[in-house]
């Protein structure tokens, strides 16, 4: 019935997280709580790993794309993994670092990277920077040969493949933000350019199709395009970049509408492909990398909320308030994103009405999600929302000066504080 297999019903009717008593988390550490399961996180960075094993022959890395949840702990558990991290700003490169990743295994991301925070990754030695665009790359070479440096990158690659409309058309993303162009000749023009320049190495390619993403065929069709790009750059100039970098986007279950696929088989499926496509394009295997960010932390999450205020608006709907709401969870506000709640103290009653979760701030569009089926509700019940370990604390914010929530990591019926509640003070602890 649950979307997590760390999530469980225990003789109390309570909802349990890596077997701790969620009702009882939220009277131990107050609410709103982000609570983290360590076995499930494992669980879901370990397939992604193995997999490049077991179908790949081990030639690739799997980068955590630390956006999605970003704090010590959970770099820590990546590391001791063997995964590696993408980081997009100095922020996430210092919290990384601090956790201990190796620098050699963390990726630098970023459409507009300062000058410093690209300093800042050269110089401390991070494995690879994802190119955006030309001034950056001038700008890597400059600072590298300054200081005798060498620093291999990548090219972020717009691939013309929407995702999202499931359309393989090749002006499809022209229009983006990020990266260069393949069908205007961009993408080639930098690669040849980097080639010339001092203090950089050309590794390779990288691309990222989208988000939430339940299909293979995107995958294969990128990893196909991208080989196909590689092996132009080398009939043209002799050079063959060696590494691939697939992005990540794979999709998890949200609510039952979601049909998301097994981890492992993204790889395997992709694997094929390359496989057929070097040898016909006459390249080599690249060495290829995955960035799952989503993937490996949101089903791990659940969010504990007590309710509040509810309010009944005859013949239009039920509001169910919580304590917190879009400071802890913007993603409804920001994109409309659907979610599964439940009353934790009742957790295996069957859901009696569907109702609005509202938020706790001044905006009206400040829900957790409307039309939520839920079971019988009352002040004081603990309201539990699943799968929000990705993208919920790491775009947490302090709007109507909210202090930032609490979470907790769960281990085979254990918890642990690892990032502690905002107090009133750490509010103005910068004001001056
Ligand atoms: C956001 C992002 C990811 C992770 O995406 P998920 O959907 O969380 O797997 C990986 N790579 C890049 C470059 C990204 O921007």
């Amino acid at each position: 019935m649950f979307v997590s297999d760390a999530l469980s019903i225990n003789e109390k009717n309570h909802l349990t997280v890596g077997g701790c008593d969620a009702v009882e988390l939220a009277k131990k550490y107050g609410t709103p709580l982000y609570v983290l399961d360590e076995t499930a996180m494992r669980r879901a960075a370990a397939l992604y790993r193995d997999s490049i094993d077991k179908f790949y022959g081990g030639r690739g890395l799997v980068f955590y794309a630390s956006k999605a949840l970003c704090c010590l702990e959970v770099l820590r558990i990546v590391n001791s993994e063997g995964l590696g991290a993408d980081v997009v700003s100095g922020g996430e490169l210092y919290t990384a670092l601090k956790a201990g990743m190796p620098a050699e295994r963390l990726c630098m991301h970023g459409n507009n990277k300062t000058y410093d925070e690209l300093v800042y990754a050269i110089e401390s030695g991070v494995g690879r920077i994802v190119v955006d665009n030309a001034p950056e790359l001038e700008a890597i070479s400059a600072i590298c040969a300054e200081r005798g440096l060498c620093q291999k990158v990548l090219f972020r690659i717009k691939p013309g493949i929407d995702a999202h409309t499931h359309n393989f058309i090749m002006t499809g993303q022209i229009d983006s933000k990020f990266g260069f162009a393949l069908e205007t000749g961009e993408a080639r023009d930098i690669v040849l350019k980097a080639l010339s320049l001092p203090g950089v190495e050309v590794g390779g390619v990288h691309c990222h199709i989208g988000s939430q993403i339940h299909e293979l065929e995107p995958f294969r069709r990128a990893a196909e395009v991208l080989v196909g790009f590689i092996a132009d750059i080398k009939d043209e100039t002799g050079y063959e970049m060696k590494e691939l970098n697939l992005g990540g986007g794979y999709g998890v279950m949200y609510t039952e509408a979601d049909d998301p696929i097994e981890f492992d088989k993204y790889i395997e499926a992709v694997s094929l492909v390359l496989k057929d496509t070097c040898e016909k394009r006459g390249v080599s295997l690249p060495f290829v990398m995955m960035e799952p960010g989503r993937s490996i932390v949101a089903a791990a999450g659940v969010t504990l909320y007590t309710v509040g205020a509810i309010k009944d608006i005859p013949n239009v709907r039920r509001y169910v308030s919580v304590d917190g709401g879009m400071c802890d969870n913007p993603r409804y506000i920001l994109y409309q994103s659907e979610y599964t709640a439940l009353v934790a103290n009742r957790a295996g009653d069957k859901p009696v009405q569907k109702v609005t979760v509202a938020g706790r701030c001044c905006e009206s569009g400040d829900l957790v999600g409307e039309n939520m089926p839920l079971q019988s509700v009352a002040a004081g019940d603990t309201l539990a929302v699943l799968t929000t370990g990705a993208y919920n604390y790491s775009m947490a914010s302090n709007y109507n000066r909210v202090p930032r929530s609490a979470m907790v990591m769960t281990r085979n019926g254990e918890s642990r504080l690892i990032v502690r509640r905002e107090t009133y003070e750490d509010l103005v602890r910068n004001d001056i």
